[in-house]
């Protein structure tokens, strides 16, 4: 089937892309809601006119609960939805409650004949905790079914999605990922422990994400399974998930829980709606309580998928605009945990710089420490190492624009509030008059010291001028080697 996935626009390793499949086209980052086969709570018709373009099912319900009308009808016409399919292959089905004698190649037939346009082969998630041994055969047992489906049902029309397992074991995670794209593997899908996710393990899950996507080509899409959480999927994006699947927004609805960009509330403690969906605009928490359980459950999954789609575009909006750092970081503020992920994703900050545009059309904001490891300024970094020359004896640092009045013996440089000391000629170069610090981060390294370091026998500020911003912070954010360098060759 043809199967092309196309970036269209990039920030940090998240990326808004067309994938195209069977025909169909699904805008990425995207979600795809999990409906049931046999009891699904919110017709597909809904999900439809909501805006989702594509759904995932599970293929071991239905192979086996409506095995013959779906070969029959197929997937489309048997659950009345137009959109996408991804079937997941219930591997964890034929394991927990497996009373089906069922191999690999029933699952892929099956996928097949049903006309599933995309679909996960046969696998066995790791889990969490898990011992090394057990993981191990999860991935050899994944990665066998994978590689034998590609190459007996490779020319069937269904895309075949290759899922990524070790859990928390991040050599196994590469080389399950590594493997499945030497099988030729187009769309792989990464297996996120349910319990990592339920325990807040969001570093690891950072972790786990980073070991997948460096093992995979940058092409290459990648999804994320049961990661629909609206707070978590900035971050995934940010780290190159371009798909997600969840069956959250019902699950939450059937326990009363009400998602909401900054986090999950409890109905039962709620007096107001703050949402304008149509489902919320519609009701109020008082008549939601006093609703039937089923009905309920319907206007909650509802709001829920909203919320969903709102925290998608979002992304992608982030995405389009070069703030893809500074949604993360806002929705990292949510929960300490977060705020430990978002630190961990700062720490793979060479990683981000792959698809972080070398030029932005917006200010660039520092407002915290972990700020200062953005892409951007590594990259300014890196620039300004290689437009840095000694042309004469002397250094004159200018705080504002350089107008023309300047002597030809002096080298002239501007103050970056992060970087310190730059050539004046990069001062119309993104970032470096385009960062907005925050007080508390406006303390660049001494820009005589650097000056001095970097062999200049004289530093002068240009008369008249203010002083560049400087603040108390200076001297403990100023770099020891440059410091104690300096401080010697006085
Ligand atoms: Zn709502």
């Amino acid at each position: 089937m043809e199967f092309t996935f196309e970036v269209k626009e990039t920030d940090l390793l998240g990326r808004v892309g067309e994938l195209r499949v069977g025909g169909k086209t699904l805008e990425t980052p995207y979600m795809f809601p999990v409906i049931h086969p046999v009891n699904q709570q919110i017709p597909t018709q809904e999900l439809t006119s909501m805006g989702y373009a594509g759904l995932m099912t599970n293929s071991y319900i239905i192979y086996s609960r409506r095995r013959q009308e779906a070969l029959e009808k197929g997937i489309h016409s048997l659950l009345g939805y137009d959109g996408v399919f991804i079937t997941d292959s219930g591997g964890y089905q034929v394991l927990e409650y497996g009373d089906l004698e069922i191999g690999y190649k029933d699952v892929a037939e099956f996928q097949a004949r049903i006309g599933s346009e995309l679909a996960v082969t046969l696998d066995r998630p790791t889990g969490y905790p898990q011992k090394r041994p057990v993981a191990k055969a999860s991935v050899d047992y994944s990665f066998k079914n994978a590689k034998a489906t590609l190459d007996e049902f490779g020319e069937e029309k269904t895309t075949w999605v290759g899922p990524i397992q070790g859990g928390l074991y991040l050599d196994l995670v590469r080389r399950s990922a590594k493997s499945l794209v030497a099988a030729g593997f187009e769309f792989l899908a990464l297996g996120s422990p349910v319990q990592v996710m339920q325990n807040y393990m969001y570093s690891d899950l950072v972790d786990m994400i980073v070991a997948a996507r460096r093992a995979i080509p940058y092409s290459v899409p990648l999804h994320l399974f049961g990661a629909g959480h609206p707070l978590t999927m900035p971050l995934a994006v940010a780290l190159g998930c371009d798909t997600f699947d969840s069956a959250s927004y019902v699950l939450f609805a059937r326990s009363g829980r009400y998602m909401t960009r900054s986090g999950v509330l409890t109905l039962k403690s709620m007096k107001y709606l703050p949402c304008s969906c149509p489902a919320c605009a519609a009701t109020s928490v008082t008549e939601l309580s006093e609703m039937g359980h089923q009905e309920r459950t319907r206007v909650l999954s509802l709001h829920n998928l909203s919320v969903l789609r709102e925290e998608i575009e979002s992304c992608k909006e982030a995405v389009s605009e070069g703030r893809l750092w500074d949604l993360v970081e806002e929705r990292s503020m949510a929960h300490p945990k977060l705020r430990d992920a978002f630190a961990r994703m700062a720490e793979y900050s060479r990683d981000l710089e792959v698809g972080t545009p070398a030029l932005k059309d917006r200010g660039l904001f520092v407002r915290s420490d972990l700020d200062r490891a953005r892409p951007e300024l590594a990259i300014a970094k890196s620039n300004l190492a290689g437009a840095t020359s000694k042309r004469s004896k002397a250094a004159r640092v200018v705080a504002g624009p350089s107008g023309s009045r300047e002597k030809a013996d002096e080298d002239l440089y501007g103050v970056h509030p992060v970087l310190g000391a730059y050539p004046i000629e990069l001062q119309f170069q993104y970032p470096f008059s385009q960062t907005e610090t925050s007080l508390a981060q406006a303390a660049p390294p001494d820009p005589k010291r650097q000056l001095k370091a970097l062999g200049y026998a004289t530093v002068k500020k240009r008369a008249g001028e203010g002083k560049p911003v400087r603040s108390r912070r200076t001297r403990r954010g100023a770099s020891p080697s440059l410091r104690s360098s300096s401080a010697r060759s006085r």
